[in-house]
């Protein structure tokens, strides 16, 4: 698999309400919005985040609904998931943290996981 990356303008500080609009349209937000995964159902970047598309502008859907649902991300900081699916686009899922703690992480859980839904029970592992 030698993928060619695509050029992806992501931008964070302008989320509509169009966008938001767009994002939560393609998720879906289970009973117990806190611990289950939010699946997303749109279309997903070649290494599988979810994705949307306004104005000509790429958008991912975490990184939207953390906005939304959190508040900003200081620039230069990525979000990093709680629960290795790729598919969840849960805010309650994610935490801000630096491209070291984000490979730190990675390398202490071993390697990504690509379940198509990971199991709600013991995957909070935030402190
Ligand atoms: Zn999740």
């Amino acid at each position: 698999m030698d993928e060619e990356e695509p050029e992806i303008e992501v931008v964070v500080y302008e989320i509509t309400p169009k966008v938001i609009t767009r994002v939560l349209g393609k998720t879906v937000i289970p009973d117990d919005e806190e611990h289950e995964c939010w699946e997303w159902q749109g279309s997903r970047t070649y290494d599988g985040y979810g994705h949307v598309s306004v104005g000509g502008k790429l958008f991912l859907a975490h990184r939207v609904l953390y906005v939304v649902y959190k508040g900003e991300i200081p620039s230069g900081l990525v979000l990093l998931h709680s629960c290795d699916n790729r598919k969840c686009v849960s805010p309650h899922h994610l935490r801000v943290g630096t491209q070291a703690e984000n490979l730190q992480d990675m390398h202490n859980k071993g390697r990504w996981r690509r379940k198509p839904h990971a199991q709600s029970k013991g995957t909070a592992r935030d402190a």
